[in-house]
């Protein structure tokens, strides 16, 4: 058994002074407020946090696409390039890397958006779900857990059959999608296997079926909704419906489903995504790097869609500024301050986030849950006299800020491996481009 004094945590929403925790078999078997003795564990500490949309190998964009003019679809062509370098090995190396620098940011489960499954003619690998399993292989390296989110893609766009680097993500049909995906059917501890349509351009609405029911009530589904004003227009004019009306009316929205960016929604919607209780995932470093524009985050609650998080293309890889930055970007598009508060924000990228990947039992401090601590330094000139509570956290910490991280009752980060976690990215990325 494992036992820490947190100095401060944050535990049944609120921020509680010297708070014993007692670990065994990596989950919490008891967490005790105003606790006089134990192993202290400097700082303020908070439950893990879950990365709800990821693709891995964007990190490798990362200050590389930043010179040249262009919208969303110049960027994704600097995209595709990269996509059609990687290997299963430099896939592995490059996303154990990745996901080594989101532990660091105190980041205990990640969402892979995974479409990247064959070889660059469209032949499948040996192991069909090689590069899948390149994934699941990192983040267990790395020690975070995973949601490997597999996804179907089979059209360029609305009646056009893949093109160039897409041959690279595409299946045959959806139910090859699901025979390809059966493969990963038990998989190791620490790993999620679920579901991805990758947008409604890239999924024919009479396959949406197979993939939704595939899920099933259980499997977490995730797409890509709504984040190019192009997008909608053209599944208008393919379907007279916008993206989120043919999702809902193939069985694709619910519970279980996470819908990705939702930016450009009309009014019905969001009543849509309310009320059949679908998350919305914003990935606001991302949207903002690529001139997405500003979805309703708040609207989007208030009508029962719970927000979660993610960095997605990892211009940046900080959940942090990601929490603040829903509520600073609904400032700039309103005029008006205090739309989320901070606790509601830190539970959308811990609890929230966790259970919209399909981990129920991660992301609180408390018994039973998963024994995940990420501790921030709250004497650094970031956090210094911004009062130590939930403010600080989704206010003023950064990801370096964050000084230990533990995963399932194991410390996989500690203050000083960044370095390290440095050179082992610049490395992975060096050999993408050579
Ligand atoms: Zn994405």
């Amino acid at each position: 058994m494992t036992s820490l004094l947190l100095e401060r945590a944050w535990v049944d929403g609120s921020v509680q002074d010297d708070v014993l925790v007692e670990i065994e078999d990596g989950r919490f078997t008891s967490v005790t407020p105003g606790a006089q003795s134990g192993e202290r564990l400097a700082g303020l500490t908070i439950p893990g946090m879950a990365n709800c949309h990821s693709h891995a190998f964007h990190r490798a964009l990362r200050g590389r696409t930043q010179r040249e003019r262009g919208s969303f679809w110049t960027w994704r062509d600097q995209m595709y390039d990269v996509a059609g370098r990687l290997d299963p090995d430099g896939y592995h190396e490059l996303a154990r890397a990745t996901y080594r620098e989101m532990a660091a940011a105190g980041i205990t489960c990640v969402g892979e958006f995974h479409y990247l499954h064959h070889q660059p003619d469209g032949t499948p690998y040996d192991d069909p779900n090689a590069m899948g399993l390149a994934l699941v292989e990192a983040a267990r390296e790395a020690g975070i857990r995973i949601t490997l989110l597999d996804t179907c893609y089979l059209s360029s766009g609305f009646g056009e059959p893949p093109d160039g680097v897409q041959v690279r993500y595409a299946d045959r049909d959806a139910t090859a999608w699901a025979e390809r995906v059966g493969l990963l059917a038990a998989p190791p501890t620490g790993v999620v296997v679920g579901a991805a349509v990758h947008s409604v351009r890239a999924v024919p609405v009479e396959q949406l079926p197979t993939v939704a029911e595939w899920a099933g009530a259980a499997k977490p589904l995730h797409v890509h909704l709504s984040e190019q004003v192009a997008e909608n227009r053209a599944c208008v004019a393919a379907y007279s419906r916008t993206p989120t009306e043919v999702l809902a009316l193939h069985g694709v929205l619910g519970p279980r489903t996470s819908a990705v960016h939702a930016t450009h929604l009309t009014e019905g919607d969001i009543r849509l995504l309310g009320s059949t209780g679908t998350h919305a995932c914003f990935c606001p470093t991302t949207e903002r790097d690529l001139g997405d524009g500003v979805g309703p985050s708040r609207r989007l609650h208030v009508a029962g869609a719970p927000l979660t998080i993610g960095s997605d293309s990892h211009a940046v890889i900080d959940l942090f500024e990601e929490m603040r930055a829903v509520e600073l970007d609904e400032r700039l598009a309103s005029q008006q301050r205090g739309h989320w508060s901070a606790p509601e924000l830190l539970s959308a990228a811990t609890a929230r986030g966790h259970r919209s990947l399909g981990w129920d039992d991660a992301g609180a401090i408390a018994v039973g849950r998963r024994a995940d601590l990420v501790t921030i330094d709250t004497t650094s000139p970031r956090t210094a006299g911004t009062g130590r509570d939930e403010s600080s956290v989704v206010f003023a910490a950064t990801a370096e800020d964050v000084t230990q991280v533990m995963v399932d009752g194991r410390v996989v980060v500690r203050k000083g491996d960044r370095d390290e976690i440095g050179r082992e990215l610049d490395e992975a990325i060096g050999k993408v481009f050579t």
